[in-house]
């Protein structure tokens, strides 16, 4: 399809989004248990604005004209940009709307057709967009829904000698074992895994900003957040006031139903993973970090499918909860003397998705920003998302960008002509 056409449906699909935004939060939050408000100004709005964004790229997609050195005679030597074929996008259940925009959105701009498997947990936005595709006017067969377990499905796909790229978003466990299968019939392959990412609040922060900003950026969709900066390292100088400020950030988040416009924190995605969660909880009790705030040891008396925030202090490297991806609302707190122990104990993990500093001189967040070894880095703020910025991990966090122009080439193979002239 042309390019200019395939803009113009991309576009209405991103209009068609828009016009029943407040219909997909809905379908969002009864699916994944998150606060409707966030559904709308995170999820949904990130969504259209990710297919507005992809839907300008449809007619840049350019090779270039080389000038050969090493060629007998007179030639002519181009690359074209050409679209890798069917791509199959693998997606989790925390951010189902959003991540599927993610991938399609780029994917459809190169020319690729798509086969989208949501999460078993959370199928109902992605066949929403599948209907809003259609009604558009998408052709069949251009995007396509499978749903099932990933087990089956997922497994389906990746074994699938008609794939040509998969795109996977979800833990490094299983996206470690997807992609090595994917290798099997020379798939391409991006992988967006998991993280544990960490925080650091020097000497120099505004502490009452680096307060809200971490709090929102760990117990934002209650903690299941792939970037959500679980392991806080504070100067001993600003320690103790930043816990003080968390405790009180965190016991003032609203809890209740998603559908409820205020509540802050909801229901987890399911019991099963709620059950994960507190083991994450009790093993931190049981290994002597000291609890701030939220639940205590023995389980939770909560029958709502709610954790409460939690914040532990006290924490050493080697606790699980400062080394396992937790992915519920659950803050690690350790304090730090020097930066370059900081930065090393931020880099002693195998992940590699995001990290934050907090610091209002700008030579330490320079300094840091380029020290931290993460695909991300937040400065004075947490979880800070655009369709013009590359989003991907290092390490276990897994390779391959999702958004900005880089996410491009994961959809486009080159190749090289040669024409020789004279002949
Ligand atoms: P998951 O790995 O359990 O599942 C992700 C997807 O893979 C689902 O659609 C699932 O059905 C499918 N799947 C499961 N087994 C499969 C198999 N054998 N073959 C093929 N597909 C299979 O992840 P989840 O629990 O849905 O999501 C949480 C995880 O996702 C966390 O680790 C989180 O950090 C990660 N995540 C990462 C990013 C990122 O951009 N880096 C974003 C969001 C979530
Ligand atoms: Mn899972």
């Amino acid at each position: 399809m042309p390019a200019l056409e395939r803009q113009k449906l991309i576009l209405r699909l991103a209009d068609a989004i828009d016009a029943e935004a407040d219909f997909l939060a809905h379908l969002e939050t009864i699916d994944v248990g998150k606060a409707i408000s966030d559904a709308r100004s995170i999820d949904v709005f990130g969504s259209i604005a990710n297919f507005e964004y992809f839907a300008g790229w449809t007619s840049k997609l350019d090779g270039r004209t080389a000038t050969a050195v090493s060629l007998p005679g007179e030639t002519l030597t181009y690359t074209v940009k050409e679209p890798v074929g069917v791509v199959a996008a693998i997606i989790p259940w925390n951010f189902p709307l959003q991540i599927l925009s993610w991938k399609l959105a780029a994917a459809l701009a190169c020319g690729c057709t798509v086969v989208c498997k949501p999460s078993e947990l959370t199928p109902l936005s992605a066949m929403r967009v599948a209907q809003l595709a259609t009604k558009v006017g998408f052709p069949d067969g251009v995007i396509n829904v499978v749903n099932g377990f990933g087990h089956i499905i997922g497994q389906a796909l990746a074994t699938h000698p008609g794939i040509d790229k998969l795109s996977f978003t979800g833990s490094t466990a299983v996206g470690t074992a997807v992609g090595k299968t994917a290798l099997d019939t020379m798939k391409r392959l991006t992988l967006e895994l998991g993280g544990k990412s960490p925080v650091i609040v020097t000497s120099k922060a505004n502490l009452d900003n680096a307060a809200n900003a971490i709090l929102s950026g760990i117990f934002m969709n209650s903690g299941q957040v792939c970037d959500a900066g679980s392991r806080v390292y504070a100067h001993a100088c600003v320690h103790d006031e930043l816990v003080e400020k968390l405790k009180a950030g965190a016991e003032s988040l609203t809890i209740g139903p998603g559908l409820d416009p205020n509540s802050k924190i909801t229901p987890l995605v399911s019991a099963a993973h709620r059950g994960r969660v507190l083991e994450h909880i009790e093993s931190a009790h049981s290994e002597g970090a000291s609890l701030v705030t939220g639940e205590g040891p023995g389980g939770t008396s909560r029958e709502d499918g709610i954790l409460r925030p939690t914040i532990f202090d006290e924490c050493s490297d080697g606790m699980q909860i400062f080394r396992e991806e937790i992915f519920g609302a659950v803050l690690g707190v350790a304090r730090f003397r020097s930066l370059d122990e900081a930065v090393e104990r931020a880099n002693a993990s195998i992940y590699g998705l995001a990290a934050a500093v907090y610091s209002d001189n700008v030579d330490e967040t320079v300094q840091l920003s380029r020290r931290l070894k993460a695909g991300n880095i937040y400065i004075n703020a947490h979880g800070l998302l655009d369709p013009t910025m590359p989003f991907g991990g290092v390490g276990a966090s897994g390779f391959g960008k999702d958004m900005g122009p880089e996410q491009l080439d994961g959809f486009l193979t080159t190749k090289s002509i040669y024409l020789q002239l004279g002949k």
